[in-house]
C-alpha cells in the first residue's frame, strides 16, 4: 500500500515543489489549497504523470471548524496519512508601530493556527494507523532569528517551531516524526517584489529555489530520517 502525505498549500511555491518531489519519491498526495483551484488541479496532474494517486483538498486553514469537517471527511473516505506537511502560510508585513490588528491576528491565525487547526484532527488517525508517519512544519528563518518588520510573522513562525518541538516529545515513541524546515530567501510569490538586496544580505548571493527546500523535506519524510525528530533544518544559503 502506497503511503499517502498531506501537502498543505500546495497549489504553488514551495508546497508544489514538495507535493512534486514527494510523489516522485513513491507518495501518493492529497494536494491542499485555499483558493487557486486551477493551480492545484494542474499539480495533480502532474503527479498523475509521475504515476503517483493525487486528490484536491481545499479549506483555508485559519479557519478551524472548516479545517476539521474537510480533513475528517477525507479521513473517512481514504483513511488516515502517513504524512504531513504544513506549509501553507502568508505574511502581511509592517514596521510594528504601525501594524494593525487585522495584520497580527490574520497572521498569527493561519501561520501558528493552522498547526493546530490542521494537525488535531489528524494526529489520533495517524497514531491509530500504528505505522509511524512524518510531519514537518514550514517555518521561517525569521522565526529563529527575528526580522524588521515581520514582528507578527516572526512570533507565529517561531510559535511553530515551539509547538512541533513539543509535539515530537509526545509522538515519539508511536514513531511519528515531528521536524522543521526554516527557509531564508526562496524565489516564490511570497518574495516576489521584495527590494531585500540579496547579494549583500545572503552569502550565497542568490536567493534559494522552491526545489532546494522540496529537498530537505523530502529527507524528513524519507526512511532515512527515522531517527530525526524535534529538529529544525535551516536553507537559507548561509544567511545566519
Ligand atoms: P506562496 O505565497 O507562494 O504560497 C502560499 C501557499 O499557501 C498557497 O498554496 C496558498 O494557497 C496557501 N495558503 C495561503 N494562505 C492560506 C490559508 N489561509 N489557508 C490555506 N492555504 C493558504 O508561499 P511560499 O511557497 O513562498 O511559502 C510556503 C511556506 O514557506 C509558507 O509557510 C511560508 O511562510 C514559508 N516560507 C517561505 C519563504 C520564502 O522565502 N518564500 C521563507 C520562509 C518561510 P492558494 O494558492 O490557494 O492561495
Amino acid at each position: 500500500m502506497t503511503n499517502t502525505i498531506l501537502v498543505t498549500g500546495a497549489s504553488r511555491g514551495i508546497g508544489r515543489a514538495c507535493a512534486l518531489r514527494l510523489a516522485a519519491d513513491g507518495f501518493d498526495i492529497v494536494v491542499h489549497y485555499k483558493s487557486r483551484e486551477c493551480e492545484a488541479r494542474e499539480v495533480c496532474a502532474e503527479i498523475e504523470a509521475l504515476g503517483r494517486c493525487a486528490r484536491r483538498l481545499a479549506f483555508d486553514v485559519g479557519e478551524r471548524e472548516q479545517a476539521r469537517q474537510r480533513l475528517e471527511a477525507d479521513i473517512a473516505e481514504h483513511g488516515a496519512y502517513y504524512g504531513v506537511v504544513l506549509n501553507a502560510g502568508l505574511h502581511h508585513d509592517a514596521p510594528f508601530p504601525g501594524m494593525r490588528d487585522e495584520q497580527w491576528d490574520s497572521v498569527l491565525n493561519v501561520d501558528l493556527g493552522g498547526f493546530y487547526n490542521v494537525l488535531r484532527p489528524l494526529v489520533m488517525p495517524m497514531i491509530q494507523r500504528r505505522r509511524g508517519g512524518r510531519i514537518v512544519a514550514l517555518s521561517s528563518a525569521a522565526g529563529q532569528v527575528g526580522n524588521r518588520g515581520q514582528v507578527n510573522y516572526a512570533a507565529a513562525k517561531g510559535g511553530v517551531i515551539a509547538a512541533l518541538k513539543s509535539l515530537a516529545l509526545e509522538l515519539a515513541k508511536r514513531r511519528i516524526t515531528v521536524n522543521g524546515v526554516a527557509p531564508g530567501w526562496i524565489d516564490t510569490d511570497m518574495t516576489a517584489g521584495s527590494d531585500v538586496e540579496i547579494k549583500k544580505v545572503v552569502p550565497m548571493q542568490r536567493m534559494g529555489s522552491a526545489e532546494e527546500v522540496a529537498g530537505v523535506v523530502s529527507f524528513l519524510c524519507s526512511p532515512d530520517s527515522a531517527y530525526v525528530t524535534r529538529q529544525v533544518i535551516a536553507v537559507n544559503g548561509g544567511l545566519y
